[in-house]
């Protein structure tokens, strides 16, 4: 048994004072005051004065890190999960970027193959497949070569069953709207983005099914006065959750302060869209096919078209509350409540209660990560 007293107890419905998790195996059995849940006779006793203890972080967006491509490599994904702990992330899911078909299929029996023996590490929950169904207009650092029409039988072993969680596509493309209803109708989280969708095709592909907008603003038309465009679309609609890259770059803070007006707390999730150099020294790294030049925290294409980004989640948090002022407990639930209520896990991930699975980050007064817990394991950062 684990036994965790922190300063505070950050997760839905509030800040919990003066009050302990137990956790027993890879399950949480018991959160409350110290005085109803005392730390059992023989129960490993983590050390958490001072800190808060939030649940887990989620990543719905990665595609790499540590020098690592998920695209380039998909067996990478291993390695790459084994050090995302040290940014308070213990479950994501790997994103393929256009590719040849081989190279998602390969992704799919990465994950298929489970985890390798003695791993330690996040958890891969599925693969977020951005592409290839994209506005060629709109591929960013996507190769043009890859992007291709919606086609149902690419699509056929694409399926929670089949590893595959989310799905981003462009709502305008020929059959796009068919299928984000066959990939819905599975349980695959269906998302809009890379596309020159207007408001009212953006607007026509939520009614089908898509609940979710693919880094918001970037790689698609600005919202404008006369066309709000696919941003109006996913803006406007109460119901549908936007990823947002919030590492001072992709957007500016005051966009995310307006954003999170519309959308906070409860439809906006943090991601990363992290690429290969996320904790490496600059330099030129891989993002599928291409090479993206990395200095500072800026990573870009030789064009200069960004590429990704190398931030971390914790410090999307970080920036989310300087940007917008938000509190702890409602920034926190954009990297946790809320991406486990996208993936329908709300019952068992993004919480602190009994019965979830035991996925913790303890973090200081600054927010930075001080301990992670995966599945009841305390993790080495
Ligand atoms: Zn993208």
């Amino acid at each position: 048994m684990l036994y965790i007293e922190p300063e505070s107890i950050v997760s839905p419905p509030g800040l919990l004072k003066d009050s302990a998790v137990l956790v027993d195996g890879d399950r949480i059995v018991g959160v409350g005051p110290t005085s109803a849940i005392p730390c059992p006779t023989g129960a490993l006793r983590l050390e958490a004065g001072g800190l808060l203890l939030a649940p887990g972080f989620i990543d719905l967006q990665i595609n790499g890190a540590f020098g690592s491509d998920f695209t380039a490599d998909p067996h990478t994904i291993w390695d790459v999960a084994s050090l995302l702990p040290r940014y308070g992330v213990t479950s994501f899911l790997p994103t393929i970027i256009s590719s040849p078909r081989e190279v998602t299929t390969c992704a799919q029996k990465v994950l298929t193959q489970g985890l390798p023996a003695g791993f330690k590490g996040a958890i891969p929950l599925g693969l977020h497949l951005e592409g290839p169904f994209l506005n060629p207009e709109k591929r960013g650092a996507h190769d043009a070569a890859n992007l291709t029409s919606p086609d149902p039988s690419i699509a056929a072993s694409w399926a929670p069953a089949g590893n595959v969680r989310m799905v981003t596509l462009a709502p305008e493309l020929p059959e796009a709207i068919d299928l984000v209803r066959t990939l819905a109708g599975r349980g695959v989280i269906v998302s809009a983005g890379h596309s020159m969708a207007t408001y009212e095709q953006g607007a026509a592909a939520i009614e089908a099914g898509i609940t979710y907008g693919t880094h918001l603003f970037n790689a698609m038309p600005p919202l404008d006065h006369r066309e709000p465009g696919l941003a109006g679309a996913l803006l406007a609609d109460p119901a549908v959750t936007v990823g947002l890259i919030v590492d001072g770059i992709h957007l500016h803070p005051e966009i995310v302060a307006l954003i999170w007006k519309l959308k906070g707390p409860n439809r906006v999730s943090l991601v990363t869209d992290a690429m290969a150099a996320l904790s490496m020294p600059p330099g030129t790294y891989r993002l599928g096919e291409r090479d993206v030049n990395v200095q500072g925290a800026e990573a870009r294409l030789p064009d200069g078209r960004l590429a990704g980004s190398v931030l971390s989640l914790d410090e999307a948090v970080r920036n989310l509350v300087k940007f917008t002022g938000c509190t702890l407990l409602d920034a926190l639930s954009t990297v946790t409540t809320v991406p486990a209520s996208l993936l329908g896990m709300e019952s068992s991930r993004g919480r602190i209660a009994p019965g979830c699975i035991a996925d913790l980050v303890l973090l200081d007064s600054n927010l930075r990560v001080v301990q992670t817990v995966i599945a009841g394991s305390p993790y080495e950062l």
